[in-house]
């Protein structure tokens, strides 16, 4: 999948388990490919930030609180979390790939 066209749904959803608003078990987004939802949940994880207070994982600033890092993550690094989504949905395709043949 190009970055482009990661929807901004998964961006979003990426964000919230970063900041801790969702938990990676509750992100269920119905109209999204499996492989998709799978990778906006990988890359939620690896952005969160150990601390209940959050330092952004991308660039350490910070400290926000869990909706103050959710904003940061979409508006300054929505693009680049994008990529990251789109990125991983490769990684997992090829992953899958790999396991059937
Ligand atoms: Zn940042």
């Amino acid at each position: 999948m190009k970055a482009n066209s990661v929807p901004a749904k998964l961006v979003e959803e990426a964000a919230k388990i970063a900041s801790r608003l969702c938990e990676p078990d509750t992100l269920s987004i119905p109209y999204a490919h499996k492989l998709a939802v799978t990778a906006a949940r990988n890359i939620g994880i690896q952005l969160r930030s150990s601390e209940e207070l959050s330092y952004c994982v991308i660039c350490r600033k910070g400290p926000f609180t869990k909706r103050g890092y959710y904003l940061h993550l979409v508006r300054v690094h929505g693009s680049l979390i994008r990529q990251m989504i789109a990125d991983e949905i490769k990684r997992l395709e090829e992953s899958y790939l790999g396991q059937t043949g």
